[in-house]
């Protein structure tokens, strides 16, 4: 074996069990020796240069939540309920391949493992270039809105069409297919039971935006507030009679909140990824754990959209995975995985790090279906494993 170097980590993880504080790696050449406690390797391998101390020893991240079709937008920080109008609505004729083609380019470039990227239903061939060529491992969720009960058995017909063309497309070891009912509202009760029937059926993860903003409690609890008045606009110019008693396909109710709605219909069986999950109960916490459903917290873009600060800590503790995602640039600012983590432990500052790194790594992975190489004796080394610095 080639000669041994010792590289110090402020966090190693080997990909088993949790994040090490003061860890390190042994490494001959390319390949790993030891990876474990400091002190103990040291004494095991006192033949072995300690050279470096790095912050982050890990396997790569995983960036499960982003929308690269919105690449070629600017970013730009409002209150949620205005952002939607105003910025990604106003902004779709910029969404395409040409958009995604950039962000994959900077996907790419952060080294991530893999990616759980949303796709606008106005842009098919992303899909179709996503599943057929982009060199990525991840999943590729197919977006579906539509909040009128009347065409939900047609939306649906539709979205069955669109996954049995998209299923010919996947590849061994590039991105497979998923749904994304796209949010709480923005779907009609009677579609999130199809869909979430259909997802369970031929085992297509799903991703769903749940719980972003307050003004989503209030809008299920009153059917009023800000997130109401312009969802009521924005169905007022497709479907100008519909109310929102139709498209929950109930009344508004105190008790009720986003997650209890989408467990009332079932839609949790699917054990779908919920994604945001800033606004919720402690009850709403137990009912997602009890699901075994998993949840992507996207720091920045909750800051920048004005949503709260995720609970954590409280996830952790009632054991449901958490996974990082940058979200699209237009809220998160970059696509980059590695600025996500730097503010994740900026807005988290009270939170265990070691916490952010397994959510990076083992979250994503859970979410995304993928493996995570292990860092132990025998294994091929690389660089890579070190993460950049912040
Ligand atoms: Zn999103």
């Amino acid at each position: 074996m080639s000669e041994l170097e010792l590289i110090h980590a402020d966090i190693l993880y080997t990909g088993m069990g949790l994040p090490i504080r003061d860890g390190a790696v042994v490494t001959g050449g390319q390949t790993i020796a030891a990876a474990g406690d400091l002190e103990t390797l040291r004494r095991q391998y006192p033949q072995a240069d300690l050279r470096r101390t790095v912050g982050v020893i890990a396997p790569p991240p995983i960036n499960a939540h982003a929308h690269l079709d919105m690449s070629d937008y600017a970013f730009q920080a409002l209150p949620y309920f205005q952002w939607i109008p105003e910025v990604v609505i106003a902004g779709r004729l910029s969404r395409g391949l040409a958009g995604a083609k950039k962000g994959l380019a900077q996907v790419q470039h952060s080294g991530v493992a893999a990616l759980g990227d949303i796709v606008w239903p106005g842009a098919p061939e992303v899909m179709e270039w996503l599943l057929s060529e982009a060199e990525l491992s991840g999943v590729a969720y197919w977006e579906v809105l539509d909040p009128d009960p009347a065409t939900a058995d047609a939306t649906f017909a539709q979205v069955m069409q669109d996954v049995q063309r998209f299923r010919k497309l996947e590849r061994p070891g590039g991105m497979r297919l998923g749904l994304s009912p796209h949010a709480t509202h923005t779907v009609s009760s009677k579609l999130h039971r199809l869909l979430a029937n259909f997802a369970r059926r031929e085992h297509l993860p799903l991703q769903i935006h749940v719980a972003e903003h307050p003004s989503e409690v209030e809008l299920v609890q009153s059917g009023t507030g800000p997130l109401a008045q312009s969802f009521a606009r924005m169905i007022s110019f497709t479907s100008p009679d519909l109310t929102l008693p139709e498209v929950l396909g109930r009344a508004p109710s105190p008790d009720l909140t986003p997650v209890s709605y989408l467990a009332e219909l079932g839609v949790l069986d699917a054990k779908p990824t919920l994604i945001h999950m800033v606004n919720v109960t402690d009850e709403d916490i137990r009912t997602v754990a009890q699901a075994g459903a998993n949840v992507v917290t996207c720091p920045r873009s909750n800051a920048n959209l004005e949503c709260g600060t995720f609970r954590w800590t409280a996830f952790v503790a009632a054991g449901v995975d958490v996974a990082l995602g940058t979200d699209s640039v237009a809220s998160g600012e970059t696509l980059n995985i590695f600025d996500e983590i730097a503010a994740a432990r900026r807005i988290h500052a009270n939170l265990d790090p070691r916490l952010i790194v397994r959510a990076a790594v083992k979250g994503g992975s859970r979410v995304l279906g993928t493996k995570v190489p292990f860092l132990r004796r025998g294994e091929a080394w690389s660089e890579g494993f070190i993460w950049p610095e912040a």
